[in-house]
Parts: C-alpha cells; sequence; structure tokens
C-alpha cells in the first residue's frame, strides 16, 4: 500500500484526538492529501505536525463543529476549492454520552444524535456531488454498539445503529453512481471518548479490565488498528466492497 493514496484528497473529521487522528497520521504516511477537522485547534495542529513528519504534504487544517450547519459547509467547501476534488470522505467525530432511557435527558439524546447522526447526513449530502465525480467513497466510523445493545448507553448504542443502516442503504443508492459506502465498527478502543462521555478515572479502569474479557483477544484496541481498518475500506484494495459494516473489535 506504499502511496495507495497519491493524488487521493481525503476529508478525515474528529481528526483532532484518538482513530481520526491516527487514521490522519496512517494516511498521510501513504501519501493521501489531506482535509482534517476538528474544534480543538491546538491538537488539531498538533495531528498536522505529525502529518507532516511523514513526508506527505501539509494537511488543510479546519476548525469547526460538525453540529453547526455552516460550519460543516465551510469544512467541505474549502477542501474543494483548496485542492480542487475530493476522493474519501471519513466520518468520524462523534460523542458518548452515559445514560439509560431514565436517565437520558432528551438533551443528551439530541446532542448525541446531531452529532454522531445528523451531522454524517448532512456531511454526505454535501460530498456526494464531490464522490460522485472522482468515484470516491465514504468510511463511517459507528461501533459495535451499533451491531450489539449495551446497558448504560442508550443514545449512543441507538445514534450508532442509525449510522449502520445508513451506510447500508446510502451505498444501495450511490452504487449505480460508482461510490463505495462502508463502515468500521469498533470495538473498546483506547481513546478519550469514555472519559468525555462522563466516566471517572475509577470507572475507566474497571471498564478497561472488564473489555479485556469482552474482547475475544484479550485487550481493548489501538486506535491504528481502527485507522488500518479506515484506510483498507477507503483504498482500491476495497474496490469490490460497499455496504459492509465491518467490525474491528478483537
Ligand atoms: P475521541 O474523543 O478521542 O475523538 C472524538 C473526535 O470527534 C475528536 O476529534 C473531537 O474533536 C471530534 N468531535 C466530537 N464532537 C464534535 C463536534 N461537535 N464537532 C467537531 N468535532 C467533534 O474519541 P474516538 O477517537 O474514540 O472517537 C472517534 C469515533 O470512534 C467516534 O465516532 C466514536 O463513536 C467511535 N468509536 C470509538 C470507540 C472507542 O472505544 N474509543 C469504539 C467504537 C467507536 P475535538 O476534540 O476537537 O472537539
Amino acid at each position: 500500500m506504499a502511496a495507495a493514496f497519491a493524488g487521493k484528497v481525503v476529508l478525515i473529521t474528529g481528526a483532532s484526538s484518538g482513530i481520526g487522528a491516527a487514521t490522519a497520521v496512517h494516511l498521510a504516511r501513504l501519501g493521501a492529501s489531506l482535509s482534517l477537522t476538528g474544534r480543538n485547534l491546538d491538537n488539531l495542529n498538533r495531528v498536522g505536525q505529525q502529518c507532516e513528519q511523514t513526508g506527505s504534504l501539509k494537511p488543510l487544517l479546519l476548525k469547526g463543529d460538525v453540529t453547526n450547519e455552516s460550519d460543516t459547509k465551510q469544512i467541505v467547501e474549502s477542501t474543494v476549492a483548496h485542492f480542487g476534488r475530493l476522493d474519501v470522505l471519513v466520518n468520524n467525530a462523534g460523542i458518548l454520552e452515559m445514560g439509560t432511557i431514565e436517565t437520558t435527558s432528551l438533551e443528551q439524546y439530541d446532542r448525541v444524535f446531531n452529532t454522531n447522526v445528523r451531522s454524517i447526513y448532512q456531511l454526505t449530502q454535501l460530498a456526494v456531488p464531490h464522490l460522485v465525480k472522482s468515484q470516491g467513497n465514504i468510511v463511517n466510523v459507528s461501533s459495535v454498539n451499533g451491531i450489539r445493545s449495551f446497558p448504560g448507553v442508550l443514545a449512543y448504542n441507538m445514534s450508532k445503529s442509525a449510522v449502520d443502516q445508513f451506510t447500508r442503504c446510502v451505498a444501495l443508492e450511490l452504487a449505480p453512481k460508482k461510490v463505495r459506502v462502508n463502515s468500521v465498527n469498533p470495538g473498546v478502543t483506547l481513546t478519550e471518548l469514555q472519559k468525555r462521555g462522563g466516566l471517572d478515572e475509577e470507572s475507566y479502569k474497571k471498564f478497561l479490565e472488564r473489555a479485556k474479557e469482552t474482547h475475544a483477544l484479550g485487550r481493548p484496541g489501538d486506535p491504528n488498528e481502527v485507522a488500518s481498518a479506515i484506510a483498507f475500506l477507503a483504498s482500491d484494495a476495497a474496490s469490490y466492497i460497499t455496504g459492509a459494516n465491518l467490525p474491528v473489535d478483537g
């Protein structure tokens, strides 16, 4: 896969940390021209520098909130204005909120769905004309929570099931136009997601201990392991794969 992405323009949301950041650096090594977005500009700059250190072109860094419609429009427009094309959209930005049917407020529900589902819908709508031109593809970052049910993260589970259905439906809709659409469905992966979602240090430690038992390989995943699955689905090596929800869950 040495320069598998040479000449390809890849837009990654949530590239300022975790899986998105690992994917940015991985694709930079494979020669991609990158447009990276997130809300935290310091983190985004750091990831941009890590990409440049691989010898790749300087990534375009775009600060923006994917739940804000004008930010999202700006992100896609600026990417195409800067690079002249778009080949791959990685819909990665996401949040988790802890809570059951008895404890999840409608505000939390809206926050999760606006970030994890609505933003993907809007970004995809904006990107499709460009992806049709380039016969490109989309990789959505879903979760094993989209496929299986876990207690205590109701809105998150529901949002990821919606992402999986979205992936399969849009794959069918865009197949005649030669645009592929897939998702990766990671298991527990070592990022900030759960702590940002409200798990304190002690609960997070217990959560990671449990992950050793719930994952057959006996450990949680590393963001780089998800990044390589994203790179595979986004590459020509996956040219006959569309509508797949690929577990990356040990
Ligand atoms: P992180 O919290 O490390 O990264 C989340 C990223 O999403 C950050 O770059 C963050 O940007 C961005 N983001 C969140 N909300 C917004 C917003 N409103 N606008 C713009 N950017 C936003 O977690 P992960 O890397 O783990 O999460 C990436 C994806 O992986 C998510 O979709 C998550 O659901 C999925 N996933 C993660 C798993 C895990 O165990 N870690 C397991 C399965 C799936 P910023 O910090 O700049 O605000």
